[in-house]
């Protein structure tokens, strides 16, 4: 991609409303635009990056055996009757339909994915069952804040998996928590997330949220840095108690963010919808459910709020919009820096390429630090004087003149 027919551009301030990190730089770099509090536009460079979460989400839930559908944003007033829900979920978004008909925008989807398995979960053998998809959803928030990691519309992966067994479901989630892992390690999440301890007492079983510990979260959290496990505030009775795991540790408070949740909902919705399955002897049972959220957009803002420095965000490799962000410094080097990106492109990969003639040097590098891709290379008259560019990481101070010939290999393609 030219950079000169990039449909965006970086801007200097955004209105000081927004005070989050994630919102402040991505807002700057021209990743995302807000229409209203809460309620963003992907601009090109920032669809990407939620395309490559969303693609590593899809190839890590694919992994698990579940398949992926698309369920409407828009549900009906009597399936949330049904659950119990109408009334008693406050961020709904309640709207009239034609014929004065009570319709929500969906903040999740219970009530829709149940009655959805009693069309095809009948017997013992249709089980075990897992669905998922990604899509936008709702929540009426009262004070959205914080740019992408609190929204009034929002990305979002749901996993939904029907079982026989209560055996069967733990099973399955545990298998979940390893995949969430993957994910997060891939979204250069590594090490700094934890399984964490979540509502109804210190050992549930039921749920367990994923917090990514940075000192701009929101939430608190209580770490034990042997087991790599963490309780939520919330729940936490003795500020001075030991880790519930190992029983050695202190817990040591961190502030994070949480980027996923899981529940065991066992027989919560199946029970209403009346999902029940026929088993060997011939009885009827009622279907034990999981269900795991993981919000896509509030992972991009994740990354952001963890990865940047003062001059702009530090993308990892596997999500930046582009691996290689290459700049003509001087118009006197437009040919060859044309050449290296033409070449680069043929061999597949990612440049955007700043090729803008009305721009200052001092602006380009700025951008390109506050834009954050993985790797900057510069074309000027001094490096093409060595036949070369200069090449260096986003999160590095040192830069190495490499050349022209060794640039396929330097990115581990054939030369
Ligand atoms: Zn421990």
């Amino acid at each position: 991609m030219k950079q000169s027919h990039l449909f965006t551009k970086t801007h200097k301030n955004i209105s000081q409303q927004d005070v989050s990190i994630n919102a402040q730089l991505l807002e700057r770099a021209g990743y995302i635009s807000k229409l209203m509090a809460g309620v963003y536009t992907f601009l090109p460079l920032g669809l990407r990056v939620l395309t490559k979460i969303e693609t590593i989400v899809r190839e890590e839930m694919d992994a698990l055996g579940s398949q992926e559908l698309l369920m409407p944003a828009l549900q009906p007033r009597e399936n949330w009757e049904i659950s119990g829900r109408w009334d008693t979920v406050d961020i709904l978004y309640k709207l009239k339909g034609a014929g004065d008909r009570d319709l929500l925008l969906g903040p999740t989807h219970e009530e829709v994915v149940t009655p959805l398995g009693k069309e095809y979960i009948h017997s013992y053998k249709d089980l075990p069952q897992a669905v998922y998809q990604i899509q936008t959803k709702f929540r009426n928030e009262a004070r959205p804040k914080s740019g992408l990691l609190r929204g009034r519309e929002f990305r979002m992966k749901d996993l939904y998996s029907f079982h026989a067994t209560e055996t069967d479901l733990d099973a399955f989630y545990d298998k979940t928590i390893e995949r969430y892992f993957k994910v997060f390690k891939r979204c250069g999440l590594a090490d700094i997330t934890y399984l964490t301890y979540a509502s109804g007492g210190i050992f549930s079983k039921y749920s367990h949220e994923f917090q990514t510990v940075t000192k701009y979260g929101e939430d608190t959290i209580y770490l034990c840095e042997h087991c790599k496990v963490a309780i939520n505030k919330e729940i936490i009775e003795d500020l001075k108690q030991l880790c519930p795991q190992c029983n050695k540790k202190e817990l040591v408070e961190h502030k994070a963010i949480e980027v996923g949740n899981i529940f065991k909902i066992m027989t919560r919705f199946s029970k209403p919808f009346d999902l029940v399955y026929t088993t060997e002897h011939d009885e009827k049972k009622l279907v034990v459910m999981g269900c795991y959220g993981m919000g896509t957009s509030r992972l991009m803002g994740t990354v952001v709020e963890v990865l940047h420095d003062e001059r702009g965000i530090i993308w990892p490799e596997e999500i930046a919009p582009f691996k290689i962000h290459l700049i003509s410094l001087l118009k006197a080097d437009i040919d060859k820096a044309d050449d290296l990106y033409n070449s680069l492109q043929k061999r597949g990969l990612e440049v955007l390429y700043d090729d803008r003639q009305d721009v200052s040097p001092g602006q380009k590098l700025m951008d390109a630090d506050l834009l954050g891709m993985p790797w900057r290379m510069i074309i000027s008259p001094k490096t093409v004087a060595h036949h070369s560019v200069e090449i260096k990481a986003r999160g590095e101070r040192e830069a190495k003149l490499i050349d022209f010939q060794a640039i396929p290999e330097f990115f581990g393609l054939d030369r």
